[in-house]
């Protein structure tokens, strides 16, 4: 089967260098073919460039080939998403509200909020129940254009917990069209073992984690490396016990306070580094020169009205940046990355060009898989979307809150 895109307004984001990620100035130019066609064979994206140059002359006389029209649209990689949390057993509406009307902390957790409470009723609910709830989300952020997406355990914080949670996300990359990559959170520590750190740490280490191991659970390994939650020196254990059981690191860091996270990240080569609230010169330069990618969560900061990551500091540093949503319940609840784009122009001064990179190549690298998703290059994995007809692709950073997506394309088939 063979499915062309034709008559495509602009088809952007294309790279026939294949980068693996761009960074700082580069940021600012995106390339794009005006009145482009796109040649998708199985899976793959196997040509591409403008109307005049598409030639049907290589094509088989059994070839089964469907045309798309796509005059006045433009077409796109489908967005990566490499930082989510979207298994979870409830919304939190309700401490939205309490927010809202002003309680404090101890109240909103009195009142069944917080990450302790999503601890309990995730304990709680089946897996089953827990795999159809998350699978309506995966359907929601592919109708916003996200074609590949990075989901975390942490909400069981139990072994049995975090075992059901990856175990949810396994049966995901299996069902789902989506590219999925799966990651372990050694997210906080439970109530039970206040004063006993140690002893969380060795049930981490010498039981969960070999577990999730054994059952090749989780291709990466993360920790909440900030004030209140892991120390340096616990991140930098439970990083190297990833390692060693072969789950490459990645980092919450630098969220709450100057951590030291980034650092730690850094120096065990996690593929990503995030949130980034608090970071200054020597963050940026612990991350010009690594193979860390910074990478941000608008969504969360928006949400609680938190204080911004530098972004413009950091690109105009040279470094390269990705934007992922950071979907949970708690602080981000929303897997929509055109509003994430939005964000990212409106709140930290990006480009709309920038932006397009943060989301698709940028985020792609961040979550391992810029060798074969986030940018249109021959070879690539066709998951792609049409917007509706626009005039520019600034309309979808501009646009925010709208849906500018008319098709989704994974795996070469159009959902
Ligand atoms: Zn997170």
């Amino acid at each position: 089967m063979r499915l062309i895109l034709e008559n495509i307004k602009e088809l952007v984001q294309v790279d026939p260098q294949s980068r693996l990620w761009v960074a700082g100035k580069s940021m600012a130019e995106v390339q794009t073919i005006k009145n482009a066609f796109l040649l998708i064979k199985g899976e793959q994206i196997i040509d591409f460039g403008p109307m005049e140059e598409l030639s049907r002359s290589d094509f088989e006389a059994d070839d089964l080939i469907m045309e798309i029209d796509c005059s006045g649209k433009m077409v796109f990689p489908s967005y990566c998403d490499s930082h989510t949390h979207l298994v979870f057993a409830a919304t939190r509406e309700l401490e939205f509200v309490d927010r809202i009307k002003g309680l404090t902390y101890e109240e909103i957790a009195k009142n069944g909020g917080g990450i302790l409470n999503s601890a309990k009723r995730l304990q709680e609910m089946p897996e089953d129940e827990l795999y159809e709830q998350a699978m309506l989300r995966l359907e929601e952020i592919a109708l916003t254009g996200t074609g590949a997406v990075e989901i975390k355990s942490g909400y069981g914080l139990t072994t049995e917990s975090e075992l059901k949670m990856l175990r949810v996300i396994l049966r995901m990359k299996q069902h789902s069209p989506l590219m999925i990559k799966s990651t372990f959170l050694a997210h906080a520590f439970p109530l039970e073992f206040k004063g006993r750190h140690e002893d969380y740490m060795n049930l981490l280490i010498n039981e969960m984690m070999p577990l999730i191991a054994a059952e090749e659970l989780a291709d990466y390994v993360d920790v909440f490396c900030d004030r209140g939650f892991f120390t340096m020196e616990e991140s930098e254990r439970i990083l190297m016990a990833g390692i060693k059981l072969g789950m490459q690191g990645k980092i919450h860091a630098n969220e709450l306070a100057n951590s030291g996270g980034v650092q730690v990240g850094v120096k065990y080569n996690a593929v990503s580094a995030d949130h980034l609230e608090f970071v200054g010169d020597e963050e940026i330069s612990s991350l010009l020169g690594s193979e860390t990618m910074p990478t941000v969560l608008p969504g969360a900061a928006f949400f609680l009205n938190l204080k911004l990551a530098p972004v413009r500091k950091m690109i105009d540093s040279g470094l390269p940046v990705a934007l992922a949503s950071d979907y949970n319940p708690g602080t981000s609840p929303s897997g929509n990355m055109n509003f994430i784009q939005s964000l990212g122009c409106l709140r930290y001064g990006m480009t709309p060009e920038e932006t397009i990179h943060a989301t698709t190549i940028n985020s792609a690298y961040a979550m391992g898989i810029s060798e074969s998703y986030g940018s249109i290059a021959k070879g690539k994995v066709a998951n792609l979307f049409i917007t509706k007809e626009i005039s520019s692709y600034a309309a979808i950073p501009y646009s925010f809150g709208s849906n500018l997506i008319e098709t989704v394309i994974l795996n070469g088939e159009i959902q």
